[in-house]
């Protein structure tokens, strides 16, 4: 679609989610603004970012959902994944709680989201080498046994951020769209 209102041809929902801290509001804000925070507020119920990127020349705009990990909030989880095609869930490489959670993180986005839906596993913060918890090979194993896509980033570094994110529209392009 092209008026004057609107200049992508798709317009996406993707779901950012993982535990409170691995990064995900930093992600967003790297890959949507090229910005980065040390001290990021937490973010309160959700917040969303758009960007328009080009796949097989098709321009298309992924709006962005980010919401808190907390608990507290949950109550809007089957509203939060609504209509999403896409999931980046993040884990911190140098938090293995976040890494352990995921298996909730998972069951969490198969009650709520179609079959279709496109995931990619993003182990962040690698910036900071001498805190790793969760190795490569282990976090790629979950992946595959998962199903999923597992790239490595640092929202700090801006290592790979684009790159996750534009894998995960490819993926839907192609498999959903
Ligand atoms: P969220 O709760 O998942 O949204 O996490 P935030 O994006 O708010 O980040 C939590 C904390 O981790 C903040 O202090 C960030 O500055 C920090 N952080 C986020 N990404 C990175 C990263 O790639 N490397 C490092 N070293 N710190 C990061
Ligand atoms: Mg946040």
């Amino acid at each position: 679609a092209k008026s004057g209102f609107v200049d992508y041809d798709y317009l996406i929902k993707v779901v950012v989610v993982g535990d409170s801290g691995v990064g995900k509001s930093q992600l967003v804000a790297r890959f949507t603004r090229n910005e980065f925070t040390t001290n990021s507020r937490q973010t309160i119920g959700v917040e969303f970012a758009t960007k328009t990127i080009d796949v097989n020349s098709k321009k298309i705009c992924a709006q962005m959902w980010d919401t808190a990990g907390e608990e507290r909030y949950r109550a809007l989880a089957s509203a939060y994944y609504r209509g999403a095609v896409g999931v980046l869930l993040v884990f911190d490489v140098t938090n293995a709680r976040s890494f352990k959670n995921l298996a909730h993180w998972l069951s969490e986005i198969k009650a709520y989201t179609v079959d279709t839906c496109q995931m990619i596993l993003v182990g962040n913060k690698i910036d900071l080498q001498g805190n790793r918890k969760i190795s490569n090979d282990q976090a790629r194993a979950f992946a595959d046994i998962n199903d999923m896509r597992y790239m490595e980033t640092s929202a700090l570094q801006c290592t790979n951020v684009e790159a996750s994110f534009t894998s995960l529209v490819s993926d839907i392009y192609q498999n959903t769209i």
